[in-house]
């Protein structure tokens, strides 16, 4: 049975977190933690029967009094890194769906999981579709070299663009074609700022926030007289779970950090 604390336990994609893991049978909530809802048993909080576990806000004092296995963490991007020091620190496996997690902070986790002798898999999409549209891409990329990136989420996403935006020109641009990857002219003129939406090393990425959205995003590709959308959509939080279950059954048996939920999938 593994003991599982889900940090953000109240937050829209925590709340399913806790839902999901109360179905399974080889795991058991022993954890939540959030600034909501503090004191509340974190079933009744989502709807389900009392699971004996009380909301507290306190994700240190949290760990050290249930010792969990694996700690989850969606809460908030300036949280982010705080989090996971306080999980790895406490020598406990870590999977993070908070955004926010630069490039230094990888390279810290990973010192962080050497020194702790524990795990952490970071991923900015749990939705298996949308590692396969990121995927999907990627081999794209090899033979359309033209490509913007849309997204779009709920308007009370609290950064932009998104982790799966990043995560998705990050692979392109890894690819071999990368080279081939037309990276926007330096003599367009812009009439208003921002028009041509943010530019991570010469890919476009273009951020919608509405409300009614959930996660979406495109990655067009254009070529000689054709376009290519390769499209996902999240149109509900429950897309996340499958990803975030298998995260947990798989984190104790990797090696320090993995970046991107692609890499669990065999
Ligand atoms: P959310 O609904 O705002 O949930 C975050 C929760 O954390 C809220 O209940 C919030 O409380 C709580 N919180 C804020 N500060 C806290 C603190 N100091 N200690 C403990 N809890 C605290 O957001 P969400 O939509 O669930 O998203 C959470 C994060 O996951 C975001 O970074 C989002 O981009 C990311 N995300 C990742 C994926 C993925 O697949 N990797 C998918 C969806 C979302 P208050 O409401 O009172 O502030």
């Amino acid at each position: 049975m593994m003991k599982i604390l889900v940090s953000g336990a109240s937050g829209k994609v925590g709340r399913e977190v806790v839902k999901a893991i109360a179905k399974e049978s080889d795991m058991k909530l022993v954890g939540a933690v959030d600034i909501t809802q503090v004191g509340v048993d974190a079933g009744v909080n989502v709807g389900i029967a009392p699971l004996g576990v009380q909301i507290s806000k306190d994700l240190k004092a949290t760990i050290n009094d249930s010792r969990p296995d694996i700690a989850i963490d969606f809460t908030h991007p300036n949280l982010a890194m705080v989090n996971t020091r306080i999980i790895l620190g406490s020598r406990v496996h870590a999977v993070i769906g908070t955004t926010g997690i630069s490039e230094d902070d990888l390279k810290e986790i990973e010192k962080l999981c050497a020194l702790n002798k524990v795990n952490c898999l970071v991923a900015p999409n749990f939705a298996i579709g949308a590692v396969l549209m990121m995927l999907f891409s990627k081999t794209a990329a090899k033979y359309m070299q033209n490509v913007e990136i849309i997204e779009m989420h709920n308007d009370n996403k609290a950064d932009s663009p998104s982790g799966t935006a990043i995560k998705t020109a990050e692979l392109i641009l890894q690819s071999e074609a990368a080279k081939g990857i037309v990276k926007g002219k330096t003599s367009e003129i812009e009439r208003i700022d921002g028009a041509r939406g943010a530019s991570l090393n010469g890919i476009h990425i273009h951020s919608v926030r509405l409300p009614g959205l959930v996660a979406h995003q495109e990655v067009i590709f254009g070529g000689l007289g054709q376009t290519l959308t390769i499209r996902h959509d999240s149109i509900s939080r429950e897309s996340f779970m499958p990803g975030v279950l298998m995260a947990i059954r798989k984190v104790s048996n990797l090696k320090g950090l993995v970046y991107g939920l692609e890499h669990l999938l065999s």
